[in-house]
């Protein structure tokens, strides 16, 4: 029993001397760290990052990452115009976790931003009045926190486009390194963005950033598309669906081959036609049709073809709807609702045709099955796959011009190490200037 006991004892003591060594290695305890919040306002959804950073190295590239990060739960800010006075409380518990995970004598020097996108850009149109209430709600309600409040307001399609790049590229050492940049695809809800770096000529100045960023130039070509993020570009494909294909007086059916056989829920005209991107005048149709899924790919490919003007350019060369877009150059991140839906369709890894035979499979699915294949995903989500799988496919393709060559070029992403990839960091790091526009002493990072 002794013995017990004596070993016992030694296994402890051993214990804690490791665990110490450890903690001392991994976190030195007179490391310094600081923190920075961002809320990401999303169409669908708010998402509160906690970022944190060594406090003596803050201009060392890749030094900032991801501590924390919480889904508010409930919808987007912009699903609040009718009772703005909710918009700020339904932040409470995700800041509340932010509260906890920061140190408490850092709280004062904590910034936080809230950017709002698409929603809101979309919202400000419809009723102006009601989105800057929203906005003054989520201010009201973050001044009410212990951290250094910066400001909530609605950022422009180009400053997203442009931190997304400037968030991945950070992330991945790109700034530092020979090997130059990858472009950033972004996909959300109601706006997607296209951001790279172009050797051609920019032939419209909107389209066109210029960064100097730790000693090197970079000249970017960024769009910002509004209504289609792919919950907009789905109300863009059903209202062209419905109007081709109805007169609107009696019944109206939508047999839909976006969605899979045995699909069939009724929904309000008024889900399709309530935004600015959908809108049609004249009176107010209180009426609904029913949502019937036919599963095809090559129909629904050829459906979703139909929302992307491709008709005139009157530039040299133009993504979609007029707008200018050089030549897709060099890799590419894509991420928020393409990794998502990439993710889940299993497709990350295929080739473009390998893709669009994989789609054409999930199409036809029976919706009863998938439903029991897939217990746990949202019915929304679950529905809408084989829509959003052909809207991805199409918007690359069709849209922004990638081919079956370049498509290899595309990488699926979520997060790069522990942080998301998104415009959020990007935008801290700039709005807190850490990034800088020379570089410091230390000489660049070999190749690779
Ligand atoms: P936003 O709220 O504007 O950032 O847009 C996010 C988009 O991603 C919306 O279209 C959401 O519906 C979509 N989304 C989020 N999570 C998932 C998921 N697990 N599967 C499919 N789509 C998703």
């Amino acid at each position: 029993r002794r013995q017990i006991i004596i070993v016992t004892a030694i296994i402890a003591v051993g214990i804690i001397i490791m665990v110490s060594i450890g903690v001392v290695q991994n976190k030195p305890l007179h490391q310094k760290y600081k923190y920075g919040i961002v809320l990401d306002a999303g169409s669908s959804h708010t998402s509160v990052y906690v970022y944190e950073w060594p406090a003596e190295k803050e201009n060392n590239t890749g030094m900032v990452q991801q501590k924390h990060a919480c889904n508010v739960k409930g919808k987007g800010i912009s699903s609040y115009s009718g009772t703005p006075d909710k918009a700020g409380v339904s932040l409470k518990e995700c800041m509340d976790e932010a509260k906890m995970t920061i140190p408490k004598h850092r709280h004062h020097e904590t910034p936080v931003y809230l950017g709002a996108t698409a929603g809101m850009r979309l919202l400000k149109m419809d009723d102006d009045t009601a989105s800057e209430k929203v906005l003054k709600s989520v201010e009201n309600f973050l001044q009410t926190y212990p951290f250094s409040y910066r400001g909530a307001r609605i950022i422009t399609g180009q400053e997203e486009g442009a931190f997304g790049w400037i968030t991945v590229n950070y992330l991945s050492n790109n700034f530092r390194k020979a090997s130059g940049t990858m472009g950033a695809l972004d996909l959300g809800g109601a706006s997607t963005q296209i951001t790279f770096v172009s050797g051609q000529n920019l032939e419209s100045p909107d389209n066109s950033i210029d960064f100097r960023l730790y000693g090197n130039d970079y000249h970017l070509y960024t769009h910002s598309f509004l209504c289609y993020g792919k919950d907009q570009g789905l109300k863009l494909s059903i209202k062209q669906q419905i109007q081709s294909k109805n007169d609107m007086t009696g019944n109206i059916t939508l047999e839909d081959p976006c969605f899979n056989p045995g699909y069939s829920v009724i929904k309000s005209l008024q889900s399709v036609f309530d935004s600015p991107c959908t809108k049609v005048n004249g009176p107010r149709i209180e009426k609904n049709f029913t949502h019937i899924g036919i599963g095809n790919w090559h129909k629904c490919h050829e459906a979703v073809r139909m929302i992307f003007n491709n008709t005139y350019c009157h530039y040299s060369r133009c993504s979609f709807n007029n707008v200018f877009q050089p030549t897709v150059e060099g890799r590419f991140g894509a991420f928020s609702a393409y990794f998502f839906v990439m993710n889940f369709l299993n497709l990350t890894a295929y080739s473009l045709n390998g893709a669009k035979e994989k789609m054409a499979d999930y199409c036809t699915t029976n919706w009863n099955i998938l439903k029991q294949k897939h217990p746990n995903v949202k019915e929304k989500y679950l529905g809408e796959y084989c829509f959003s799988g052909t809207y991805i496919l199409t918007l690359l393709e069709d849209g922004y011009k990638f081919t079956s060559d370049n498509w290899k070029n595309i990488d699926f992403i979520k997060k790069i190490g522990d942080s998301e990839a998104g415009w959020t960091l990007g935008y801290m790091l700039n709005l807190t200037n850490m990034i800088p526009a020379e570089a410091p002493d230390t000489p660049l990072l070999p190749y690779g």
